[in-house]
């Protein structure tokens, strides 16, 4: 008899229960942020509460890797699912061609209200990632002479989001499910976080972390003399703090979701675009070269509970994630309950697919690398460098040709080449990345010709000369 009324009540068309609501997303980027900087990878300074906590109640990807160690090519992966050779944006001064669509667009040709706030002009409006955000906010500071400048604070991008929920809750649509998604661009150079954040950074223990494994965090053998490590660690303090300063802007965000009640019907996706070299095998941006330091990125899911996700809380997944696999896995979570992405499945089983992933620094053009690395062209080489990573170790393809064998379970400073002694595994990794390139030719769409506004903004951030 219930099970007739039940049967009769969805024959009627009854509207389906909250169970079935539809799910708002909440995706974070944390621009430049370097896995092992964070609480939640291992590190011993408190970088990141907020997503500690986060991570503690979701689902941390250990060892997630961006597929370029550049903000706009791994975003435009992150929003699209595609990697750079298929979407096409290989640097950052690239556009983003219309034939690419995001989630954005499905997400709100399914009746999402689709928001964004971007941190810096990297991501501006003119490189083509804003399309299918119904609302977009890139208001950057103004300067004295009236000319914005490129970056804004992660305080300024969580005001623009929350002025944005503020909004939709007093019109109409403020019923309709939701994705929005902040970026947050202050681990970015130049490292300049508020004095409180800084204080509750220790260096010296930093500094004793260095000394007592300097292959680990120098991805070197020898320790230079104590005052190099003493400035190094000074560096890496303010870096940390300006991943404090940005963790406490999540925390924001996470606080207004709780407030209005949102939390419990939003997915949240905080994960970097690539990280930073700080000095680690000699570097200290990002963008030059395919090390650890430079592309193994935070992930962290958290969905609520009620869809298949909610056991999912506090699994930690070890295997490797390209991020290319994110938006199936967040697009399935709000879609379909969470089977076609694969999230019921890892959830279930706490566990990734075994799968590849690939890394890639572009060709860059001499001059550009120089710049970049701000010194000659050894070791890197220009040319196009590659990557795999599987089954915890990673073979990296220099742009002559040169490969070096890593093992990332015992040797996760990337310092001792093991090619010698695992020529089969060699062999194997090196098939599986001539067989990527194969099916992945470079997408040729041309050169890209941009306005003097872009120029201009990318000039800004130090990004052309
Ligand atoms: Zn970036």
């Amino acid at each position: 008899m219930a099970l007739a009324l039940v049967l009769g009540l969805f024959a009627c068309g009854e509207p389906p229960s909250e169970a079935d609501e539809p799910l708002n997303l909440l995706l974070v980027t944390l621009d430049t942020t370097r896995a092992d900087q964070l609480g939640l990878y291992g590190w011993i300074a408190p970088t990141s509460p907020n997503l500690d906590a986060l991570g503690a109640g979701g689902v941390v990807f250990e060892r997630a890797y961006a597929p370029m160690g550049q903000t706009f090519p791994t975003h435009s992966t992150i929003l699209s699912g595609l990697g750079p050779r298929e979407h096409g944006v290989l640097e950052n001064h690239s556009l983003l061609g219309e034939r690419v669509a995001t989630i954005a667009q499905t997400l709100r040709a399914k009746g999402w209200d689709t928001a964004g706030c971007i941190g810096a002009k990297v991501l501006s409006e003119r490189t083509g990632i804003a399309r299918g955000f119904d609302h977009w906010d890139e208001r950057m500071p103004e300067r004295e002479e009236g000319r914005a400048t490129a970056e804004r604070p992660a305080e300024q991008v969580a005001d623009a989001l929350i002025a944005w929920w503020d909004a939709r809750a007093e019109s109409a649509s403020g019923s309709k499910p939701w994705f929005a998604w902040a970026h947050f661009f202050d681990a970015h150079q130049p490292f300049v976080a508020p004095e409180a954040f800084l204080d509750a950074l220790d260096a010296r223990a930093i500094a004793q972390q260095i000394a007592a494994d300097p292959e680990r965090w120098l991805g070197q053998s020898d320790l230079p003399p104590t005052e190099v490590v003493l400035a190094i660690a000074e560096r890496w303090r303010e870096y940390g703090a300006e991943i404090r300063y940005v963790d406490a802007q999540l925390g924001r965000l996470l606080a207004e979701l709780e407030a209005r009640g949102e939390r419990e019907r939003t997915v949240i996706v905080v994960v970097g675009d690539h990280g930073e070299g700080l000095t680690t095998h000699g570097e200290f941006g990002h963008g030059v070269n395919l090390y650890d330091e430079l592309m193994h990125v935070p992930l962290v899911i958290a969905a609520p509970g009620g869809v298949d996700a909610g056991a999912g809380a506090g699994t930690r997944l070890a295997e490797p994630f390209g991020l290319v696999e994110l938006r199936p896995l967040a697009e399935g979570l709000l879609l379909d309950g969470g089977e076609r992405g694969g999230w019921n499945t890892l959830v279930r089983t706490g566990r990734l697919p075994s799968e590849p992933v690939f890394l890639e620094r572009p060709h860059f053009s001499e001059q550009a690398l120089i710049k970049r690395s701000g010194k000659r062209l050894d070791p890197y080489e220009f040319g196009s460098m590659l990557a795999v990573v599987h089954q915890g170790w990673k073979l990296l393809r220099q742009p002559s040709g040169v490969e070096v064998l890593f093992d990332l379970r015992n040797d996760p400073g990337e310092v001792h080449d093991r090619s010698q002694q695992e020529p089969e595994l060699h062999a194997r990794l090196a098939a599986l990345l001539d067989e990527w390139l194969e099916r992945h030719p470079v997408s040729d769409s041309g050169p890209v010709e941009l306005s003097e506004e872009r120029l201009r903004e990318l000039e800004e951030l130090g990004y052309l000369k």
